[in-house]
C-alpha cells in the first residue's frame, strides 16, 4: 500500500482517540516513547517527533551512562512504521506505532537498534533467507503489597507447574491478556502455568523478523498494563527472585525462501530433518554465544539466571529436545515437520532490547552460514552433569557468568562489533558498563529489587 494512503486509512481510525505513541526500545531495553495527540498525527506521521540523543543511553536504571555520545544536544526524529500501528485494547483513547530513528537528514541514524536489525534482515535476504521469529516469553504476575517503606510482593498463587490449579487462579486475567494480544494482531498459540508461583508462559505465533522484534515490544507493554488493571503487577526480570525459577524469552527462529513456501532449515534427507543451512547457523551462533549473551541477556539479573540446571542454558552446547542447551531444536509438529522446524535460542531473556537481540543473533548465525562452521555432535544431557575435562573434550563452555565478562568477548567479537557498526557497539558498552559498574558493591540482591519491574 503506498505510504499516503496507509497514512489515511490510519488517520480514519482515530478519531475517537487522543494519544497516539511514538514507541522505541533503547539499548538499556527500556520501552520508552512520546505521544502525539492525535490533532497532529497527520504531520507527526511524516515529519516524526522530535527525540534527544542522550536518550538512546539512558541505562535501564533511568540515568545517562556517563561516557555517553550525546548529552542534552542533538536530536533524531522518532518516524512511526505505520504498518504497526495499532489500538491499545487496554488504554481505549490511545495507539501505537514503533519508530525508527532517523537522522534530520531522513538516514537511518547509526545508533538505532530497529534500523540495525533492519540491516541484519537484509544481509540475510542477500543470502536467499527471509527469516522468521518468534520470542517465547515466561513473566510472573504477582501482587504487590506495602510493608512499611519496603515494597514487598506476595506471588499471585502457589500455583504448580503446568498445574490445572494455575490455570484457575490466572484464568481471568490471562483470559483479557490473551484477548488484549490478539486485538493488536498477535496470535496466541500457547499458554500454561510455568514452574515458579505465579509464573507464566504464553506463547505467540512466528512471524518475519521485523514484525517478531516490534510484536516483542507491543507483547511487553500489554501483558504489563493488562495485569494492572486486575491489580497485578507483571515481572520480566529474567530472575525476579533468587530462589526461583527464571523467565527466558527464548528466540525461535527459521530461514525461508523469498515467497515463504520453502523452510531452508527443514532437510527431510538429514537424520535430525535439519538442513546444511541450519546446522552452519547453529555453528556461528555456538561460536559468537559468549559476546551474544551481552546482547541477548544484558543485565545484571540476566547472569543469576544462567545457571546450570536451571533449564536456561549455561553453556555453549545444541541439542535435540535438550532444554539445558543454549540452542535447542524443538521437536517438529506431526504432520507438519518441514514448515515447523526451527532453532531456539534459550540464552535470551526478557530484559534484551528485541531489535539488537534478534539482530545480533542474524549476524552471529551468518558468519556461520557464510564460513561454513559446523556446530560439533549434538548434545543429549544436561552438559552440567559432564566434568569440565568432559565438556572441555567436546568443545563445551560455561557462559561468562557476569555481565562484565559478557561485555568484554562482545568487545574482542569481531564480527558482532562489525555487524552492528562501531557507533552502536560503543555507545552500548558504555550504557552496560556503566549498568555493571551500578552494581558494583551494592551487595547480593540489589539487583534483584532493582530489576523486579523494569521490563
Ligand atoms: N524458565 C526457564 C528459563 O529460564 C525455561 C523453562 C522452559 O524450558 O520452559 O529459560
Ligand atoms: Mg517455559
Amino acid at each position: 500500500m503506498p505510504k499516503r494512503s496507509s497514512n489515511e486509512t490510519i488517520l480514519k481510525q482515530t478519531r475517537d482517540l487522543q494519544l497516539v505513541r511514538f514507541l522505541y526500545c533503547d539499548l538499556g531495553g527500556i520501552i520508552r516513547g512520546k505521544a502525539t495527540h492525535v490533532d497532529h498525527l497527520a504531520a507527526r506521521m511524516t515529519g516524526g517527533i522530535g527525540l534527544v540523543k542522550g536518550m538512546i543511553a539512558m541505562t535501564s536504571l533511568d540515568f545517562l551512562a556517563p561516557g555517553a555520545s550525546f548529552g542534552p544536544v542533538g536530536e533524531v526524529r522518532l518516524i512511526p512504521d505505520v504498518s504497526t500501528f495499532t489500538r491499545l485494547p487496554y488504554a481505549p483513547r490511545s495507539a501505537q506505532m514503533i519508530c525508527d530513528m532517523l537522522e534530520l537528514n531522513g538516514d537511518a541514524w547509526a545508533l538505532d537498534p530497529r534500523s540495525f536489525l533492519k540491516r541484519m534482515i537484509a544481509r540475510a535476504a542477500e543470502h536467499g533467507m527471509f527469516i522468521d521469529a518468534a520470542f517465547e516469553n515466561e513473566f510472573y504476575l504477582l501482587r504487590k503489597t506495602e510493608t512499611g517503606m519496603q515494597r514487598d510482593v506476595e506471588s499471585l498463587d502457589s500455583s504448580l507447574c503446568f498445574s490445572g490449579i494455575g490455570m484457575d487462579s490466572a484464568e481471568r486475567v490471562m483470559q483479557d491478556i490473551i484477548a488484549a494480544l490478539t486485538a493488536q494482531n498477535l496470535i496466541v498459540e500457547q499458554y500454561m502455568p510455568e514452574l515458579g508461583p505465579g509464573q507464566q508462559e504464553l506463547s505467540i505465533r512466528h512471524a518475519n523478523a521485523l514484525r517478531a522484534a516490534d510484536n516483542q515490544i507491543t507483547y511487553r507493554q500489554t501483558i504489563r498494563a493488562v495485569a494492572a488493571q486486575h491489580d497485578l503487577v507483571a515481572s520480566f526480570a529474567p530472575k525476579p527472585f533468587a530462589d526461583q525459577a527464571g523467565n527466558g524469552a527464548h528466540i525461535h527462529w527459521s530461514a525461508w525462501n523469498k515467497s515463504h513456501t520453502k523452510n531452508l532449515f527443514a532437510d527431510a534427507r538429514d537424520a535430525n530433518g535439519l538442513s546444511e543451512l541450519a546446522y552452519h547457523f547453529i555453528g556461528g551462533v555456538l561460536k559468537h554465544l559468549s559476546a551474544l549473551i551481552a546482547i541477548t541477556t544484558p543485565t545484571a539479573n540476566s547472569f543469576r539466571r544462567l545457571q546450570p540446571h536451571f533449564w536456561s542454558s549455561a553453556y555453549t552446547a545444541w541439542g535435540l529436545e535438550n532444554r539445558e542447551a543454549a540452542v535447542r531444536v524443538p521437536t517438529r509438529y506431526r504432520g507438519q515437520e518441514v514448515e515447523s522446524t526451527n532453532l531456539e535460542l534459550k540464552a535470551s531473556d526478557p530484559s534484551n532490547n528485541p531489535y539488537l537481540a534478534l539482530g545480533a543473533l542474524l549476524a552471529a548465525g551468518l558468519d556461520g552460514v557464510e564460513n561454513k562452521i559446523q556446530p560439533g555432535a549434538s548434545t543429549d544431557i544436561d552438559p552440567g552433569n559432564w566434568s569440565d575435562d568432559e565438556r572441555a573434550a567436546r568443545g563445551i563452555q560455561r557462559y561468562p557468568e557476569t555481565l562484565s565478562a559478557a561485555l568484554n568477548e562482545l568487545e574482542k567479537d569481531a564480527v558482532l562489533c562489525d555487524a552492528l557498526g562501531a557507533p552502536l557497539v560503543q555507545e552500548y558498552l558504555v550504557v552496560k558498563r556503566a549498568e555493571a559498574e551500578h552494581f558494583e558493591g551494592k551487595g547480593d540482591g540489589y539487583e534483584l529489587t532493582q530489576y523486579r519491574f523494569k521490563f
